[in-house]
């Protein structure tokens, strides 16, 4: 059956950087199945990419928002004028949604709220689920690019610049693809995923009918709708966090949360420019058990750090002493060309990241075993990844994908990839379970 494409009249005003503009909009609209069209009958969307240089290319660029309302109804403003939100809304109240100059993300997802892509499985060149290099049952989820944070060690942001988020709208339509597609578990990844949504102010995105705001919160709470798990990757311990708390309590996201410290002494923190409040995030971690006893926290750490002393390191073992971090990455310390850190005296021999490494690990490793031993005779779901003719190996919501253990499943060479099934412990080791499939 032929599919019907959504239309988009598109108006381009304005400067060859404007056009520039257009055309990147255009070619991700064409590659997502809408039809481009000239005239404002034909279209169900008019989109006007406006000019705010001069008075009179503002006038203008209001001319054509009023014309395209007046002809169509269905108005979507980008470009120059977009950063005067408030004039536009002021002369058209009628616009749909409102984004500025360069804002691919933002438009796309503007129009995916007013006017939903279509999926043609045959004819589109690319599944609806886009293209993935993961295994058919589990994504990653990515829900912004760049960071606001300016950590000492880290050149992300002068690489890949200031946070940029999508739309919850439009990563719930991403999702929901994967979804259909047959994922079961979703990664959400960005470089700092409890800040999402800062840069648009939280704006709001309608999905479903029901509009959301563009946070952490109402991201968490759209993706536990979805009936799969969510696995909620580089969170950071602000306060508002916790609202998150309760969703896992209620099983609608994996109680299960990366986030990565990097270090525990106040002065070292400073130095990497990063939050320094470890006696806070300690309550805080405390708290956050209370309501989710079995929360899994992950988190990776840098040792050797220009400057670290031998008292800062051991204030960072005492520190993981208490905060009992389930699952746990090291790093030593390494300079990347670019990096603030670079220009800081004091850089930590070889030799003593890695006896400092190897402490760490000894003491996480003690941990991780007792956390790992106290889950013998619990019964867990397990999602399997690998089936074999000896045993299926699959993980618990404690387990991310690559870098956590793994749950060892004899004898099981009958479950399919991707099957989540019910299975009670009756081994541990330091990472990984061995159980029996109880259903
Ligand atoms: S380490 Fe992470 S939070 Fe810090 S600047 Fe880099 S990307 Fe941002």
């Amino acid at each position: 059956m032929q599919r019907e494409s959504p239309k988009i009249g598109l108006v381009s005003l304005g400067c060859p950087k404007a056009l520039v503009d257009s055309e990147r909009i255009v070619t991700r609209l064409r590659a997502e199945g809408y039809q481009i069209v000239g005239d404002y009958d034909g279209a169900d969307l008019v989109l006007v990419n406006t000019c705010g240089f001069l008075d009179s290319a503002r006038a203008e660029s209001l001319e054509a928002i009023g014309e395209a309302l007046a002809e169509n109804g269905r108005v979507v403003v980008t470009g120059c004028l977009g950063k005067e939100a408030d004039l536009i809304r002021r002369e058209h109240p009628g616009v749909l949604a409102i984004t500025g100059p360069h804002q691919y993300e933002q438009v796309m997802g503007a129009i995916h709220d007013a006017l939903p892509p279509a999926h043609d499985a045959f004819q589109d060149l690319v599944p609806e689920a886009g293209l993935r290099l993961t295994p058919r049952h589990y994504a990653y989820l990515k829900i912004s690019e760049g960071c606001n944070n300016r950590c000492s060690f880290c050149i992300i942001p002068q690489i890949r610049g200031d946070l940029v988020s999508r739309p919850l709208a439009q990563v719930m339509f991403e999702a929901e693809a994967l979804v259909r597609a047959g994922v079961k578990e979703l990664l959400v990844i960005s470089q700092d995923t409890s800040a999402y949504g800062l840069d648009l102010k939280y704006a709001s995105s309608n999905w479903k009918g029901r509009e959301y705001r563009t946070r952490f919160l109402d991201l968490a709470e759209a993706l536990g709708s979805l009936g799969v798990w969510v696995r909620m990757h580089y969170v950071y311990p602000y306060p508002h966090v916790d609202d998150v708390l309760p969703l896992m309590a209620e099983g609608k996201i994996l109680p299960y949360l990366d986030i990565p410290f990097q270090h525990a002494n106040p002065r070292v923190l400073k130095a990497m420019r990063r939050p320094a409040n470890q006696e806070k995030v300690l309550e805080r971690l405390a708290a956050w058990r209370k309501i989710v006893p079995d929360l899994t926290i992950r988190s990776t750490f840098i040792v050797g750090f220009p400057g670290e002393t031998d008292e800062e390191f051991e204030d960072l073992l005492d520190w993981l002493e208490e905060a009992q971090i389930d699952r746990l990455g090291c790093f030593q310390y390494e300079p990347v060309a670019g990096a603030p850190s670079n220009a800081l005296t004091g850089a930590v021999p070889d030799a003593v990241k890695q006896e400092r490494f190897d402490r760490l690990m000894e003491l996480q490793q003690e941990i991780s075993a007792q956390k790992q031993i106290a889950k013998i005779g619990r019964e867990y779901d397990v999602i399997i990844d690998d089936v074999d003719e000896d045993e299926a190996i699959g993980r618990s919501f404690a387990d991310a994908p690559d870098i956590d253990g793994n749950v060892y499943l004899d004898g099981e060479n009958e479950l399919e990839i991707g099957e989540i099934v019910r299975v009670r412990v009756n081994d541990a080791d330091a990472y990984d379970l061995w159980g029996e499939v109880i259903d």
